[in-house]
């Protein structure tokens, strides 16, 4: 029996949805506060997740974000306005759909179907996800595809070598690599060119990225060594 687990805080809401989820033989569970929401979520135990924007102790963006960071399991996201809708997909969040209240029950459990079809279909199948694209860590978020990076949410504009170098370290994270092999690597050059290119893409980057660039949480200097991506 899939698990599924309503974040709302809205009681009437969250009780309707359940009512019509366990019709149709979902096993349900509701949480009302955004806090206790992302650590239920974060149990690992459900199948996907109707999580509405606004709520106590925490809002939507944040934990659908967060949810993301641990697994691709499908997420349903719910607002009041259409506008935050927009916003939601504006910010790539990582969600698999949007509703927009109020909606019929109807409609709601039909595409949790829809969902928990495609997601087991997928996984069947090994095909990655389109969610596989965007990598995260801690906050940073880099989408592989647009090329964009965001930091808690906000975007930051990293130019093209500054991007190639960032995201190559972050899809290898704790690995070390010298001055040189990132040269080589990044700038497609012999590394008998100027390292000291890296050196200075790693303080634009961290200007970007960090919030104190002097104690980087991403970057880390391996003195003597090179760099390598904090996990
Ligand atoms: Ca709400």
């Amino acid at each position: 029996m899939n698990k599924i687990l309503i974040i709302e805080d809205e009681v009437a809401i969250a009780e309707l949805e359940k009512d019509y989820l366990e019709l149709s033989d979902f096993s349900v569970d509701i949480e009302n506060d955004g806090k206790k929401g992302l650590d239920r979520a974060l149990s690992g135990n459900y199948d996907l997740f109707i999580l509405d924007l606004m709520l106590p102790g925490m809002d939507g963006f944040e934990i659908c974000e967060r949810i993301r960071e641990n697994t691709d399991k499908p997420i349903i996201m719910v607002s009041a306005r259409k506008e935050d809708i927009d916003k939601i997909r504006g910010l790539g969040l990582g969600a698999d759909d949007y509703i927009t209240k109020p909606f019929s029950p109807g409609e709601l459990v039909a595409r949790v179907k829809a969902h928990l079809q495609r997601y087991e279909r997928l996984t069947a199948q090994g095909i990655a996800r389109q969610n596989n694209d965007i990598l995260h860590v801690r906050g940073l978020k880099i989408d592989r595809t647009s090329h964009r990076v965001w930091v808690q949410g906000e975007e930051k504009q990293l130019t093209q070598k500054e991007y190639e170098l960032l995201t190559f370290l972050a899809e290898h994270p704790n690995h070390v690599f010298s001055k040189a092999e990132l040269f080589k690597r990044i700038w497609n050059m012999d590394s008998i060119g100027d390292i000291a290119t890296v050196t200075v893409h790693i303080k634009k980057i961290r200007e970007k990225i960090e919030a104190d660039k002097n104690n980087p949480q991403y970057i880390e200097t391996i003195w003597g060594v090179g760099y390598r991506f904090k996990m």
